[in-house]
């Protein structure tokens, strides 16, 4: 009896379960005219533990856009710079940002590697604000040259980040300018040096300094590494003492202080190339050294959580609006 019920309890959920699957694939049928990348998103479903919150519980931004643009980055394959692939990147980057009314400008320019020279181009949104000062933000879309190396957590967790800041920040103007840098060329070519690696941040910082625009930066909020589902952020004590307290003061009145934790660890990263050049700057990283797939090819979209996407785009939205209010 007991036995009989059981089999039909699991039949009908079977049933259930089915049915929900059609559905699923129903709906991603139907929102592939408006969305398409909705369809990767739908064939990995995360786990429940990995849900976004609702936006309205983390300032407007949506985990769930946001994963979906990891997705949709993961989809074109491994894409470091100077690939075919990555110009199908900067193509949907661009794409994007305009459809979200952004302001959007595209440095292309070449550089020297161990693998010769390579094109690579910085995408940078420029809202504008009623001073010329600047906040700016910024992420690295390249992955690091590897063979079926896709970064879903390096360089695109926090690219997805920043799509999503630019949908709502793009039709706001506040006291400053807020502009959003999309910086290729983070990853060493071959070995991490001076010279090997941060080829689109190193290009940005110099073209700034020349164009005098430089000097306007009031802070560099600097995102890599932020979407992992055990993803935790220590403080990153190269960068600025003040931005270093102003994040995680955030984080902690947010309420994720487990994930924004007082530890500290140190990173080179593309914040370096703003602060040798004397800008406050601060890089939100993920532990990678312990997250157990950094720079190899387990870091795959099973290891993106919406919940870290959306909990990491409200504390930046979070600290925007402070740095705007000072
Ligand atoms: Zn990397």
């Amino acid at each position: 009896m007991t036995l009989h019920h059981r089999k039909l309890f699991s039949i009908v959920l079977g049933v259930f379960l089915a049915s929900s699957f059609l559905i699923g694939c129903k709906s991603k049928g139907a929102e592939a005219s408006t969305a398409p990348f909705m369809s990767t998103v739908a064939t990995t479903p995360p786990q429940a533990s990995d849900a976004a919150p609702l936006p309205d519980k983390t300032g407007g931004f949506d985990g769930n856009r946001a994963f979906a643009h990891v997705a949709k980055q993961v989809g074109f394959g491994p894409h470091p710079s100077g690939s075919p692939a990555i110009a199908q990147v900067q193509d949907f980057l661009l794409s994007e940002l305009k459809s979200y009314g952004c302001t959007v400008d595209a440095d292309d320019f070449s550089a020297d590697t161990p693998a010769g020279r390579l094109k690579m181009k910085n995408i940078v949104v420029k809202i504008p604000g009623e001073k010329p000062e600047i906040i700016l933000l910024g992420t690295h879309y390249d992955t690091k040259k590897m063979e079926n190396f896709v970064g879903a957590d390096d360089g695109g967790s926090s690219t997805a980040v920043m799509l999503e800041l630019a949908r709502l920040l793009c039709p706001h103007r506040g006291r400053y300018a807020v502009w959003i840098a999309f910086l290729d060329g983070e990853e060493a070519v071959k070995d991490w040096s001076e010279t090997d690696s941060r080829y689109g941040s190193r290009q940005m910082a110099a073209r700034l300094a020349a164009t005098g625009d430089l000097k306007k930066i009031r802070a560099f909020l600097l995102a890599d590494i932020v979407g992992g589902r055990t993803a935790v952020f220590p403080r990153e004590s190269s960068s600025t003492p003040a931005l270093i307290d102003l994040v995680w003061n955030t984080a902690a009145r947010l309420g994720y202080s487990s994930i924004f934790t007082s530890e500290s660890s140190s990173a080179e990263d593309d914040h370096d190339s703003f602060m040798k050049r004397g800008v406050p700057a601060v890089d939100v990283i993920g532990d990678f050294v312990h997250n157990g797939y950094w720079h190899t090819t387990q870091d795959a979209l099973d290891k993106i959580s919406p919940k870290t996407l959306a909990i990491v785009g409200h504390v930046f939205l979070e600290s925007v609006k402070q740095l705007q209010s000072k």
